[in-house]
């Protein structure tokens, strides 16, 4: 399930595709530019007179939950690609290898060998992701607060989308649409894995919730499998179809 993470280029929080979502998307993309490319050399148009190519659009917003408008934003959606979180702001670092932080100018400390594991705490692929229906942005926080403590909202995201910091922890919060809200939770070491997070979440917020069931999820050949959490039953589905989006 993609991850919420602050993209620099968007300056905003956006939900960043994990490696399964990327297998899928990869391919979306490129025939993109190759349906461009054909066009172009069929009728003789220029690129800006070329119709708008919304597949990998959609196969974006069928996984995550956001709209996107512009296919060529989506290639730099791959949480893979961020480095380890700033310590300061919490953003992810441009690069794995990034020596400051371009968000807020902190230096990055390397860790020692001794401090390998702390280390890997900071990067983005850790922490626990859910998306929910039927509960509001608020009412997924003051959930989330509840069981890991007072959080205090970052300012570098406008708008809705937002960062909480809580102690060691942080909480990033995006409502996508049908009022789904995307919800990840890192460095918190209060649940080990997304579906103990998708179920404390569903049983707290009476609501349904869509995780990853890490290693217990089936394997499909056409992609992956979520865990919906619901009134203490549990399925597994295909990622979130459009109908239950807009339920
Ligand atoms: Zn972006
Ligand atoms: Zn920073």
């Amino acid at each position: 399930m993609a991850k919420n993470l602050h993209c620099w280029r968007c300056k905003t929080l956006i939900p960043m595709l994990d490696e399964r979502e990327w297998a899928l998307m990869s391919p979306a993309l490129s025939k993109t530019i190759e349906d461009i490319q054909a066009y172009r050399r069929k009728t003789g148009a220029s690129l800006s007179e070329c119709p708008p190519q919304t597949s990998a659009c959609h196969l974006y917003a069928r996984l995550t939950g956001f709209v996107e408008t512009n296919p060529n934003a989506i290639w730099h959606h791959r949480a893979a690609d961020c480095g380890p979180f700033c310590r300061h702001c919490r953003r992810p670092l441009r690069t794995a290898r990034a020596s400051f932080c371009a968000g807020c100018g902190t230096p990055v400390e390397r860790e020692s060998a001794e401090d390998e594991a702390a280390s890997a705490s900071w990067s983005v692929e850790h922490g626990v992701d859910a998306r929910v229906f039927g509960a509001s942005h608020h009412q997924v926080l003051a959930a989330v607060s509840q069981a890991i403590g007072p959080l205090i909202a970052q300012t570098h995201d406008a708008g809705d989308p937002h960062t909480y910091l809580c102690a060691d922890a942080h909480v990033s919060v995006v409502t996508l649409e049908g009022a789904q809200i995307g919800v990840s939770v890192y460095r918190s070491g209060r649940w080990a894995r997304s579906a103990d997070f998708g179920r404390f979440l569903a049983q707290t917020l009476a609501c349904r919730v869509y995780c990853d069931g890490g290693d217990e999820a089936p394997t499909v050949s056409d992609g992956y499998k979520l865990l919906e959490i619901e009134g203490g039953q549990e399925r597994w589905v295909m990622q979130v179809p459009k109908s239950e989006a807009q339920a």
